[in-house]
């Protein structure tokens, strides 16, 4: 069962304690606890109605003031019970799985939180939904079939061997109605349920549930049966591989990624024939990473020049784009020198000018401190997919750990490793340099994740997945 938060409407104004009638002018309908510093202003605005209807709905004699606690019901929506709580929402989730989860209509939920697109729940997003007792709010002992996409309950049901009327009471539309897409079809009893999910998927989250600029994000579906999966995260194919009984994508999002909603698709297909079973997507929410500006002057003309970075860097993203089958690091991964502090010449993120240009380049890695020859270390083991002199990048090495995870290696001085070489965790592969872009020697060091540049402390801080 999930647990929602209360609602906590902040607000700076005092309220004092006065009493409010007992006789209520109204006995049904979902209940609002106040909290501190809650006005009926707020509240009415919250829910869509007045100080007015509340005042009345509640018996209460004087609308400025209001004990905290005091539960409040809301006009307006007679057909919702329950204590009205936040709840943020799942992947997996859509206001279908929600209206059975919380036994409420999908109308009632859309009306509650006054849903302009009903259709569109993101994950993660902030839900008021009544939360009922324990006992009342058990999740519903009801299966979610999984639908062939263009064939009928009826076919469906003959397939799966349910009883067809069986389908009509909860999924509404009739046995001869065809499916929709994206709309799992319900039955009472049986054992399955994960959200929106059909009973193919028993499992699906991404975390963080928001996600964030620059941030590696992880995609985690657990298939009851056969088939194999494919996902996007927008433009971007998601690489599933075998974990934990699951499957987990690893996918780093963009540190200039636009904020805003990008959509998350899931495809199951058969395992013989590869047709299309089930397509499950929801929207998902890039935040802001916060990261700063900096400008740095005096590097040379030539490793900001459109004809040069662009064809540099169309290399590398081709290079990083493949992610190979064996995951080769476990836990966190370390830090490439033995020599490292707290703090950083430049962190991961920040938006870049250079030579006092536009704010068009954002620092793709991590700059640690380093004096020429300084020893460079794998920070896990893999396979080094480049080697060798860039313009912008200097003397650079890139290394494959494996499920489309790479890491990199800039301005080096010496290169000790060749393209096809084995590393392991703590081998020397090269040393400290001030090669291309850079002014002045350090370790610029950074992750790609799913084709992206990511923030490495998140590497050594968290063991991924
Ligand atoms: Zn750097």
């Amino acid at each position: 069962m999930k647990s929602g938060t209360r609602i906590i409407l902040i607000s700076l104004l005092v309220v004092l304690a006065i009493p409010i009638s007992s006789a209520l002018a109204q006995e049904s309908g979902p209940i609002y606890i106040v909290q501190p510093g809650d006005t009926l202003i707020y509240i009415a605005a919250v829910f869509g109605t007045t100080v007015e209807a509340l005042a009345d709905a509640n018996g209460i004699e004087d609308p400025s003031l209001l004990i905290p606690g005091t539960e409040l019901i809301i006009p307006g929506y007679e057909d919702i019970s329950g204590v009205l709580t936040f709840y943020g929402v799942d992947f997996g989730e859509n206001l279908f799985s929600l209206s059975l989860r919380y036994r409420i209509s999908i109308d009632g939920l859309a009306r509650l939180n006054r849903l302009v697109n009903p259709g569109q729940l993101y994950a993660g997003q902030p839900l008021i939904v009544p939360e009922k007792d324990e006992a009342a709010s058990e999740i519903p002992n009801v299966s979610l079939h999984l639908p062939i996409l263009g064939e009928s309950k009826l076919e469906m049901a003959v397939r799966a061997g349910i009883n067809p009327w069986s389908l009509s009471p909860l999924s509404g539309g009739g046995i001869r109605s065809w499916i929709v897409p994206g709309v799992p079809v319900v039955t009472p009893g049986g054992d399955g349920w994960s959200g929106a999910l059909p009973s193919p998927y028993i499992e699906a989250s991404i975390n963080p549930l928001l996600t964030v600029q620059g941030r590696t994000t992880v995609f985690r579906v657990a298939i009851n049966g056969s088939g194999w999966l494919s996902g996007r995260l927008s433009d971007r194919q998601l690489h599933f591989f075998p974990h934990d009984g699951g499957y987990v994508a690893l996918q780093g999002i963009h540190a200039m990624q636009n904020l805003g909603l990008y959509n998350c698709e899931l495809d199951l297909y058969s395992t013989e024939g590869g047709e299309l079973i089930y397509s499950f997507s929801q929207p998902v929410r890039v935040l802001d990473g916060g990261y700063g500006f900096e400008n740095i002057n005096g590097v040379p003309a030539e490793t900001v020049d459109p004809e040069v970075t662009g064809p540099e860097r169309a290399m590398v993203e081709a290079l990083l784009a493949e992610a190979t089958q064996e995951k080769q690091w476990e836990g966190t991964f370390q830090y490439p020198s033995d020599y490292y502090t707290e703090s950083f010449v430049s962190i991961y993120g920040t938006r870049r000018s250079y030579n006092w240009g536009a704010f068009d380049f954002y620092h793709t890695g991590l700059d640690l401190y380093g004096s020429i020859g300084l020893p460079i270390l794998a920070p896990a083991p893999g396979r080094v997919v480049f080697a060798g002199p860039l313009i912008v990048r200097g003397n650079a090495t890139y290394i494959d750990h494996g499920w489309g995870v790479y890491s990199g290696y800039f301005h080096q001085s010496k290169i000790f490793v060749s393209v096809g070489d084995w590393v392991e965790t703590g081998q020397v592969i090269g040393e400290v340099g001030n090669t291309g872009r850079s002014t002045g020697p350090h370790m610029h060091w950074e992750i790609w994740v799913g084709g992206v540049p990511v923030n490495p402390l998140e590497w050594v801080e968290n063991g991924f997945p």
